[in-house]
């Protein structure tokens, strides 16, 4: 989108002069600031904040196309993740083809180039630990480019009947599905409802991966994978150990159940759209990580403003590479 980046290399233009001009910084929306940024951070590797509120430091690019897999919607420029989320995808691919029969898989979303909030789109995939993976197998050619924009995903899920649709559902998809739980790096996948039902269904007596697997909205064409914080990271926010035990029980159920009617003469909640989020509201290193690169040239101009390493610590500088 050029007018964005016109206003973020505006916004960055100004960032260097006095109260005024970096009150629009402040001001300007986080989503149109992180989603103007093509580059990564050229910082040491590094998710800071939460899944949901945070940004990403050195971060790498899924190739577009490997031997197991294929990056979609490229237009998006979100085939972007830590080290770790790419090492895991890769691995995830190569494995799926050789033990599971999935030949390979179709990313979609993974994060910005420097994480943080999307214009579009997802609340989390902010910090370099999430991916999107197609419920489509890879076929066995490449996509073009257009293709990559153009061909639709396939809804897993019958919504009226709350299952899976047979018609298109398949067990590779729980086998795959089941690989990806099984990597000690995954902390969760998100699935809709009605295919967890299924993955309970079909599971056997090998359950004990089901734990990671959550029920959610959506999450119909794709499943989500989040891999935890890395041991050593500081600044990158974990979520809690999932519950024990396999999560077939009655919580699924009741995210199955029909919803109940609303009460005779009950007036719909009103629903104010939330402020939207900025700089001030992600971690302060957030700021380093959106300016770093941007801000070297101005560094040693009078006036600039100094660059915060925020609350985690300092960022350390990418190695060069050898
Ligand atoms: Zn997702």
């Amino acid at each position: 989108m050029p007018a964005v980046r016109i206003l973020l290399a505006l916004l960055l233009a100004v960032a260097s002069l006095p109260a005024l001009a970096r009150d629009a910084l402040e001001e300007t929306p986080a989503k149109i600031l992180f989603g103007a940024a093509r580059e990564p951070a050229p910082l040491e590797a590094r998710s800071i904040g939460s899944y949901a509120k945070g940004c990403m430091a050195g971060a790498v690019a899924l190739p577009v196309d490997g031997p197991y897999w294929q990056a979609m919607r490229l237009s998006r420029n979100r085939n972007w993740g830590t080290p770790l989320l790419v090492d895991f995808l890769e691995k995830l691919a190569a494995d799926g083809a050789k033990k599971d029969g999935w030949p390979g898989l179709l990313v979609g979303d993974m994060a910005q180039p420097r994480g943080g909030p999307m214009l579009t789109g997802h609340a989390s995939h902010q910090i370099g630990l999430d991916a999107d993976i197609w419920l489509t197998p890879m076929p066995d050619r490449r996509l073009s480019a257009k293709e990559r924009e153009d061909l639709s995903a396939v809804s897993m899920v019958d919504a009226r009947r709350r299952r899976v649709d047979p018609s298109v559902w398949t067990p590779a998809r729980t086998r795959i599905i089941r690989r990806a739980a099984l990597d000690p790096r995954v902390s969760r996948i998100f699935v809709n409802p009605a295919i967890k039902k299924q993955l309970c269904a079909e599971a056997g007596a090998d359950r004990a991966w089901l734990s990671k697997v959550r029920p959610w909205w959506g999450h119909d064409f794709h499943f989500h994978v989040r891999l935890d914080c890395p041991r050593g990271w500081t600044g990158c926010v974990p979520q809690k150990a999932p519950e024990p035990g396999d999560g077939c029980g009655a919580e699924l159920d009741s995210w199955l159940a029909p919803p109940k009617p609303p009460k005779p003469g009950a007036k719909p909640p009103v629903v104010r759209p939330p402020r939207p989020v900025t700089l001030a509201d992600l971690p302060a290193a957030c700021r380093t990580v959106l300016l770093a690169g941007e801000a070297d040239a101005r560094a040693t101009a009078p006036g600039a403003p100094p660059v915060e390493a925020g609350a985690a610590g300092p960022l350390p500088r990418k190695k060069p590479a050898d």
